[in-house]
């Protein structure tokens, strides 16, 4: 299956400069996400009430309001509710799902996204430990960091990051049949397809000879689990994943 792969992203272009291509993954909304927005816009009104009644209203109009038997005057009730609306906008924001957070699987490893302007976290293949299961999200697992691919927002990447794991590190999947039953079937055309442009390969290390690689065109990689070589040390054989490299190694860029 690789070797398809290889051959087909090879064509009309240069013999080892391959196009590095990922798949980005917007989350869905799931119940967590629509029971924010409730709570988020609940708030909003509970919040807009207390100020009409703390700031806004006559002073001569005490909004008496009638609880069954009961009459409440709101009017000197008006910083409880300013508060009662803060609290719940507050929580929300602290507990709310990400919205805008994409996740990316391909040639880069798997990465997030966040929109900011410091570019994509990734982990890449070679640096991927362990990919287990946990209550509610894959569990992708490198030396330094750990990304959640939630299950409920994520199906489709959660069965994409498995998939191409399967194909590039297999040795470090750690799933049980029950884990496996509980991924979304691959949708072959899930996720936005792109070129990664963004990958920092300087000051890493060459994987046969631990050199620094401080000129970036100086670096190789292999194109199955991403592992980085210095272009005068390349083996035949990847030391990470085992696939082929020799002229397979691409460049960056
Ligand atoms: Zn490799």
């Amino acid at each position: 299956m690789a070797e398809g792969k290889r051959s087909r992203k090879a064509k009309g272009e240069s013999k080892s400069t391959l196009t590095r291509k990922e798949r980005r993954f917007l989350p869905v909304r799931d119940a967590r996400m629509t029971a924010s927005l409730v709570a988020g816009a609940l708030g909003s009104v509970v919040l807009g009430a207390g100020v009409y009644i703390q700031f806004l209203r006559p002073t001569d109009n005490m909004l008496p309001v009638k609880l069954g038997s009961q009459l409440i005057e709101l009017g000197d009730k008006g910083s409880y509710v300013v508060g009662a609306g803060a609290l719940v906008l507050a929580l929300v924001i602290l507990l709310a799902p990400d919205f805008e957070t994409a996740l990316l699987v391909g040639d880069g490893g798997v990465g997030v996204d966040e929109g900011g302007d410091e570019g994509a976290r990734r982990l890449l293949w070679c640096d991927i430990q362990e990919i287990r299961m946990s209550a509610d999200a894959l569990v992708v697992k490198g030396e330094e960091q750990k990304i959640l691919v939630p299950l409920s927002s994520q199906a489709q990447a959660a069965a994409w990051v498995v998939r191409e794991a399967e194909e590039r590190i297999p040795s470090v999947i750690e799933l049980s049949e029950g884990d496996r039953g509980r991924l979304a079937k691959v949708e072959e055309g899930a996720g936005e397809e792109r070129k990664i442009t963004d990958i920092q390969i300087a000051g890493r290390r060459c994987r046969a000879t631990d050199r620094v690689i401080s000129y970036e065109p100086d670096a190789r990689l292999c194109p199955r689990c991403g592992e980085i070589y210095h272009k005068d040390s390349v083996p035949e054989a990847c030391m990470t994943c085992e696939g082929p490299l020799g002229d397979a190694a691409e460049r960056v860029g």
